[in-house]
């Protein structure tokens, strides 16, 4: 049987780029609205190389207008991207220690476009967000402006190693950056 094609849903603040109104990024790729934003080095490559094994979705908890303006300033206009969702595509979740609301990305909502979970991989910096589905989570280090930030070609040959996985959340993904033996035994072994 035909193993569905990949998809891979990326975050964007600080997965994909920083954005902060501190000067102290300076001198930022480009700006928007009051906001000084770098590009993640290699974000470019990786997208396209992405582009070529996976199909592509950008989910962030920011909001609509922030969110189209940044896919517009990173994202080549050669990939189409499944969806661009924000902020109401999120859901809320109240954190009754800390008092404080935050975002989760549940993905019942990927599902529903037709996608089977067992081909979804999500890409975040941040582990509550997507803590409705640890087996399809891929972590990965903030990023916060440091131009020598080598992640993006790492996560780009470990998110490969999944092409032919029929079940990427039978894969242990913790660690997945300090240990290059995981890439080979999803390559070789299926994930099984
Ligand atoms: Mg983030």
């Amino acid at each position: 049987m035909e193993i569905p094609r990949l998809l891979i849903v990326l975050d964007l603040d600080e997965t994909l780029i920083r954005a902060t109104g501190n000067p102290t990024l300076d001198p930022p790729d480009f700006t928007i609205d009051s906001y000084r934003v770098r590009r993640r080095p290699m974000v470019h490559e990786f997208l396209c190389a992405a582009a070529t094994f996976a199909d592509l979705g950008i989910w962030s908890s920011a909001s609509e207008s922030y969110v189209d303006a940044i896919v517009r300033k990173i994202v080549p206009d050669s990939i189409s991207l499944q969806f661009v969702w924000a902020r109401s595509r999120c859901t809320r979740q109240y954190d009754s220690e800390q008092m404080e609301e935050y975002w989760v990305k549940d993905l019942k909502k990927v599902r529903r476009l037709g996608y089977p979970l067992e081909r979804v991989l999500m890409v975040d910096d941040s582990p509550e967000k997507v803590e409705r589905h640890f087996g399809n989570y891929v972590r990965v280090e903030p990023f916060y402006g440091d131009q020598n930030d080598r992640v993006l070609p790492d996560l780009e040959r470990y998110l490969r190693s999944f092409i032919s996985v029929p079940n990427v959340r039978t894969v242990e993904k913790r660690g997945w950056q300090h240990d290059q033996n995981q890439i080979e035994s999803n390559r070789v072994g299926g994930g099984n």
